[in-house]
């Protein structure tokens, strides 16, 4: 069998960045720049990487984007405080705060601050409700950005058996959701794996579609996979590499090497998932800011 195509997860969010920018266009024209706000608490080096490619992202489309850095020992009532004022701030259709949180603060508890029409994650109860019920409302940025690569790619969904490793909050269980709604890019009929799954190469093996959120470097090799599966691989993992400059390299969940011969398609890592996730963080503040512009016109 030749080679796994490979979905370019860089050219496709270049697409669906270019499809967003007459609608960017629409509301510039009417004075609205969307806007995130990001909060990003403490010094951890990933967080802040993350942050400045949101950053940059924003700042390539013409969006406002603006990073309320704080120090890692700020208080809940702070935290609490500057949520409220940023739900306020109209120059803001969205806030975003970089996870995780030092542990003195309450994740949940703060999270639920934020006003459920400024969740640019969709990761609010709010926002994780609509969606299950197939209601209108923005959707978790990385699982929405995987439909979009399946969509790009013309992968059909409807019928496949998506099976599903990982159930976090913020990747497994949306992408299983969104696989199983009744519409576009849905009709999946759906498996979702965890740690306390038995047997799980062999269930995996029954997948269409599989989808690999467990973040363990290279686990899924060939005995998980179905000849002419699709495969997406959304695991980002830091392994050691003492020969590359940086001394470590980055690798997915998914052994990429052995599966691209019996998989018919595989995301990269990087260049697959991840380029879409700030991609869809950018659609959900634009879409935030139709919304509020809606409200205000209806
Ligand atoms: P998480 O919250 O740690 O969840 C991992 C899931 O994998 C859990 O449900 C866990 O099961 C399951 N799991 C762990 N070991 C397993 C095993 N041996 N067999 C079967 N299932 C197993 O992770 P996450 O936040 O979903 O992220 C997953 C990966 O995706 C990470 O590498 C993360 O860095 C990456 N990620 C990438 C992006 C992106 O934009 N590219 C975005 C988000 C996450 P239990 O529930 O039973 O513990």
């Amino acid at each position: 069998m030749s080679p796994a195509k490979i979905i370019d997860g860089k050219l496709i969010a270049e697409k669906v960045r270019e499809s967003l920018r007459d609608r960017i266009n629409r509301l510039k024209k009417m004075g609205i720049t969307p806007g995130l706000a990001v909060i990003l608490v403490g010094d951890d080096h990933a967080s802040h990487v993350y942050v400045s490619m949101k950053e940059k992202a924003f700042h390539q489309m013409d969006l406002l984007s603006e990073t309320f850095r704080k120090p890692a020992n700020i208080s809940q009532e702070e935290m609490v405080g500057l949520i409220h004022q940023l739900n306020t701030d109209n120059r803001f259709h969205g806030i975003l705060i970089q996870l995780p949180l030092p542990k003195h603060l309450d994740e949940q508890t703060v999270l639920d601050h934020i006003d459920d029409d400024k969740d640019a994650d969709g990761l609010l109860p709010a926002s994780m409700g609509k969606m299950v019920l197939g209601m209108e409302g923005p959707l978790p940025c990385t699982p929405h950005g995987m439909l979009m690569l399946l969509k790009h790619s013309g992968i059909e969904t409807s019928g496949k058996h998506a099976v599903v490793i990982g159930r976090s909050n913020i990747v497994g269980k949306p992408i299983a959701n969104l696989l199983l709604q009744k519409r576009e890019m849905g009709d999946c009929t759906v498996t979702i794996c965890h740690s306390r799954t038995k047997n799980l190469a062999a269930i995996c093996q029954q997948a269409d579609i599989l989808i690999a959120a467990i973040g363990k470097p290279e686990f899924v090799d060939r005995n998980f996979i179905k000849k002419g599966a699709v495969v997406i691989d959304v695991g980002v993992n830091r392994v050691d590499a003492p020969n590359t400059k940086k001394g470590y390299k980055l690798v997915g969940d998914v052994n990429y090497a052995d599966v691209e011969q019996i998989a018919s398609a595989i995301t990269p890592v990087p260049g697959g998932v991840g380029p879409m996730t700030i991609t869809m963080l950018i659609y959900n503040t634009v879409y935030l800011a139709e919304q509020r512009l809606k409200t205000m016109e209806d």
